[in-house]
């Protein structure tokens, strides 16, 4: 079907005509299912578990699952109710995947690089360095087959994942030492996961690998020379900024991680049509509500952060360019070796290039423009 100017035209004529016709409709099954014994909404109860990846009630993350789990028992009138772990309450957090799978749990909540050891291709729906920022991913997902393919991934795992927030785009991290090209990075002992670490790694530097708890006195002690987090917020929390002299943007390895909901396949199939649009319909809100948070946060803690006299620093344009060089070598060689990843990784890239042309001539200017003011 070719959608033109006319048919679009004609498309929202009809569109405004029966728009009354669709909500008196809307209306009236509201009205007799509320009335009558004999409603088709099932009053069947359903009591489950989510775990989490989070440690329980971290801030935005954490709390985006409570809200999740309310929003969820809300809209559904009590049917669905969500008890929410943090990890390591019911299970280790990085074992919340196979929780989910095996159904000891009906629900969790992780990013889905989380998951790269189990199929490399997951990873990319949740952050490839130099790649999507939260508004192209979603994008990506939403509207441009991005979802679909994660569907599939994760249909081999007996799991429905939903995009459920996003990071923004992160910060590159703190340092001791000044970071002014490649060379400072080698030998450097940096606290920094995923794929970014391999990219480090090519780079000559040392990703160290360490739970958030472990972070701060790791720097302090200097087990680690630099270490990444997420944002201002979040990592003014942990303190960095009282043990490390620079703080660097911008988070070429994380340019917007996306979370994620999964549920269990075999338990969102037995819901009725109107509890699965539910659990989708909250994952949608987290999703703003999320990354929304993130962006109020930083922006606040980033005024304490300049008040205090944190020295923020950007890495050279050259040196950005051969990390983004390392990372396509990365990512190669994981496309290489794995077909569905190749695949996702195809669609992925596809896009990237089309919405980066299309933030060139929008965003990239308007960016331009208010520097001047
Ligand atoms: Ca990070």
């Amino acid at each position: 079907m070719k959608l033109n100017r006319k048919t679009f035209l004609k498309g929202l004529a009809i569109g405004t005509i029966s728009l009354p016709v669709a909500l008196r409709a809307l209306m009236s099954t509201g009205h007799a299912q509320d009335n009558s014994d004999s409603g088709t909404i099932s009053s069947k109860k359903y009591n489950w578990k989510m775990v989490t990846t989070w440690p329980p009630n971290f801030p935005i993350l954490g709390e985006a699952c409570q809200l999740y789990a309310d929003l969820v028992n809300q809209m559904s009138g009590g049917r669905i109710e969500i008890r929410v772990y943090g990890g390591g309450e019911l299970v280790p957090a990085l074992e919340a995947f196979d929780a989910v799978r095996s159904g000891a749990a009906e629900i969790g909540s992780g990013a889905s690089y989380y998951w790269a050891g189990k199929a490399p291709a997951a990873q990319f729906f949740a952050s490839v360095p130099f790649g999507m920022n939260a508004q192209q991913l979603n994008a990506w997902i939403y509207g441009g087959g991005g979802l679909k393919l994660w569907e599939e991934l994760y249909r081999d795992f007996g799991l429905v994942p939903m995009a459920g927030g996003n990071t923004g785009v992160q910060m590159g991290g703190w340092f001791n030492r000044e970071i002014n090209s490649l060379d400072d990075l080698k030998g450097l002992k940096m606290r920094i996961p995923g794929l970014g670490g391999k990219v480090l790694e090519k780079a000559g530097g040392a990703p160290v690998l360490l739970a958030g708890g472990e972070i701060y006195t790791g720097l302090e002690r200097g087990v680690i020379d630099a270490t990444e987090w997420l944002g201002p917020f979040h990592d003014s929390m942990m303190g960095f900024q009282d043990i490390a002299k620079y703080y660097y943007t911008p988070g070429w390895h994380e340019p917007g991680t996306a979370l994620e909901f999964f549920l269990n396949k075999g338990q969102y199939d037995r819901l009725p049509a109107d509890l699965k649009a539910i659990t989708r319909s909250a994952a949608g809100h987290v999703n703003v509500w999320c990354l929304s948070m993130m962006e109020a946060k930083n922006a606040e803690a980033l005024v304490r952060l300049r008040e205090k006299g944190t020295d923020i620093r950007a890495f050279s344009k050259e040196m950005l360019e051969q990390l983004r060089l390392y990372t396509e070598e990365v990512i190669s060689e994981i496309t290489e070796k794995d077909p569905f990843a190749k695949k996702v990784y195809e669609s992925y890239d596809a896009f990237r290039k089309k919405a980066s042309d299309y933030a060139d001539i929008t965003e990239r200017p308007f960016y331009e423009s208010i520097q001047i003011i």
